[in-house]
Order: structure tokens, then C-alpha cells, then sequence
């Protein structure tokens, strides 16, 4: 079992049904709609699952996709990839590497350095100021 496990009954009563369906359940937030898009505000996003540490706002930028948008993850060893062939696309998935949380996708039209764009759920996020 992994690190930050939970089962599926803890998963419901933890989260609220918005968490659940997009962590959980590899749901999606409409665009422009997320508490974190257009948040500029210096400090950490962790997972709104387990806590484990995932993007700094150092990394953020303006994607126009309505989305929280980072060119990279704090700790590469805490998210995990998986290609999804969902919708008749082929897309890279991230997850939460210490919970196995659906975060959102990985996309490589992002800025220098990287030129990676994690395009991630508020509702995966739980923000800490610095
Ligand atoms: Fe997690």
C-alpha cells in the first residue's frame, strides 16, 4: 500500500465530493473556475489529500488555460507519471506519488527552462502561504 493511503470510505469522509471526484475519481475542474488559476501569492502548494509537498509558487505562471500552471514540481521523487490514453488522447497523468492523487496532466509546451507545463486541479491543492 502506499505511503498516504487511504481507503475509499476515508477518501469520502476526508475530502469534499469536488476533492473526491477530481482526486479520487481522475474528475476534472471547469477552467477559470478553481480557487488557485489566477493566485499570485508567494508560498507552497501541497496535496489537498495527504499534504506531501508539490509546487512552489516560484514555478507558477500565467498559462491563459485556467488551470494553476508550473513549469516545474517542488520534488520530482513526490509526484508520479502515467500516460493516459483517456478521450481519445494520449496525455501524460500526474499523480500525487505519496497518495496515488489524481492531480491533473503533463504537457510540454511550457516556458524555459523547463519548457514542461503541469497543468494541475485547484481541488488537488492546498495552498500555504509563505
Ligand atoms: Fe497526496
Amino acid at each position: 500500500m502506499e505511503k498516504g493511503a487511504r481507503t475509499e470510505d476515508e477518501w469520502r469522509a476526508m475530502l469534499t465530493p469536488e476533492q473526491y471526484r477530481i482526486c479520487r475519481e481522475k474528475g476534472t475542474e471547469p477552467a477559470f473556475t478553481g480557487a488557485y488559476w489566477n493566485l499570485k501569492d508567494a508560498g507552497r502548494y501541497r496535496c489537498a489529500c495527504c499534504g506531501a509537498e508539490l509546487f512552489e509558487s516560484d514555478a507558477k505562471y500565467d498559462s491563459g488555460t485556467g488551470w494553476p500552471s508550473f513549469w516545474k514540481s517542488a520534488n520530482a521523487a513526490n509526484l508520479r507519471m502515467e500516460r493516459d490514453t483517456s478521450l481519445g488522447m494520449q496525455r501524460t497523468e500526474v499523480l500525487c506519488g505519496q497518495c496515488g492523487a489524481h492531480l491533473g496532466h503533463l504537457f510540454e509546451d511550457g516556458p524555459p527552462p523547463t519548457g514542461q507545463r503541469f497543468c494541475i486541479n485547484s481541488a488537488a491543492l492546498r495552498f500555504e502561504n509563505a
